[in-house]
């Protein structure tokens, strides 16, 4: 049983935009989902049909087998945790997790324990009696949190929550979430446009392109097998090379190359494709396919990434290699990558090729 179910969903504005194109995805109880795309893929209005502060246009969208597309968010029995946090400034921070419960009419008893609960969870108990103001970013987000737990809703729903916050605390708060999540084992959907915050937190990831649901996947079955090129060069820093070129009698050759790549090991039909390779699966080789000029050599410290002007393609290459590996930092270089390792898509249409 589906805990959310979204079926062939669609969101058009009044305005025209066709926000959200035919989602279809189950998510299970305890999921955690993560919604991943740039900026104005959709992301955000799938969320807010999910939290019903959109109406849906088209389809149909169930929270524990009960379909919701008419029902109030307030009704749905979901919790939703914001960015900018949404605290009462005036209210203590037990009063700012207390307050939905007194709304409820809950016994003061009940909310009492309620609290203490939540409070221990999220290691709050000696700031109950704190304003918001009076709290670093990252205990405010607890707070926030704390303020969905004690509801014991049936799902969380996050937008950005970790948006506002520096570098350093959002890898904290991710950890933070990502633990209480796991405790909890509360059905969560959560949107972001950080793909590394998405491949930490999820189970599965959702990532969306132009409204549009482009692939839905474990995040290492997503990385390992992108879709689509779109996915290919979304997921993964530095992002996969995507360079011009034919499959021939079982090998690829590159556009303006010379070399013959995974002789014997394509199992696709001769013609243009396009062929991706990721950063950590390329080496130097005297005998490599992939020929160009380093122009660039980052030094990292752990890792050292170059970027390489290819012979024949309008693309740059970039590869990384162990920090101790001795690789040349300018100049001419020829590289190689596994069969196995090799990313072919359509260069119609993007679509990943084979198996
Ligand atoms: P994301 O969350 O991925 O950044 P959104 O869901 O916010 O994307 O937006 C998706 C698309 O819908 C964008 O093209 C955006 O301009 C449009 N859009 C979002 N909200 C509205 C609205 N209230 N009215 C009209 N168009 C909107």
């Amino acid at each position: 049983m589906a805990e959310i179910r979204i079926d062939g969903v669609h969101k058009r504005y009044p305005n025209g935009a066709h926000a959200v194109r035919g989602v279809d995805v189950a998510i299970e109880e305890g999921e955690f989902v993560v919604l991943l795309g740039p900026s104005g893929c959709g992301k955000s209005t799938l969320l807010r049909m999910v939290a019903g502060l959109e109406e849906v246009t088209e389809g149909e969208i169930a929270i524990a087998d009960r379909v919701v597309n008419d029902v109030s968010p307030a009704d749905r029995d979901i919790a939703m945790v914001f960015q900018n946090y949404a605290l009462y400034p005036h209210m203590s921070v037990y009063k700012n997790m207390a307050y939905g419960l007194m709304n409820r009419g809950f016994p003061k008893e009940e909310i009492r324990e309620k609290v203490r609960k939540a409070a221990e969870l999220l290691q709050l108990e000696e700031y109950l009696e704190r304003r918001p103001h009076q709290l670093s970013g990252g205990q405010r987000q607890r707070v926030a949190m704390g303020r969905a737990i004690v509801r014991e809703p049936k799902a969380f729903l996050f937008d950005e929550p970790l948006s506002n916050l520096d570098a350093k605390l959002r890898v904290h708060m991710r950890v933070e979430i990502k633990q209480l999540q796991r405790r909890l084992g509360v059905t969560s959907l959560y949107v972001t446009h950080d793909q590394v915050e998405a491949m930490t937190l999820a189970d599965r990831l959702i990532v969306m392109n132009g409204g549009v649901a482009e692939q839905i996947g474990p995040p290492l079955a997503v990385y390992g097998r992108p879709a689509s090129t779109f996915v290919a060069t979304f997921i993964g820093s530095p992002a996969m090379t995507l360079m011009q070129g034919r499959v021939e009698s079982g090998a690829v050759t590159l556009d303006g190359g010379e070399g013959r790549a995974a002789p014997g090991a394509i199992d696709l039909p001769d013609g243009a494709v396009t062929v991706g390779v990721r950063p950590e699966d390329l080496r130097v080789a005297d005998d490599g396919w992939i020929f160009g000029d380093v122009e660039l050599a980052e030094h990292l410290g752990a890792d050292q990434v170059l970027h390489v002007a290819l012979k024949g393609q309008d693309q740059r290459l970039t590869a990384r290699f162990a920090g101790a590996c001795d690789v040349p930092s300018r100049g001419p270089i020829r590289l190689s990558a596994p069969a196995e390792a090799l990313h072919l898509f359509d260069p119609q249409t993007g679509r990943r090729l084979g198996s």
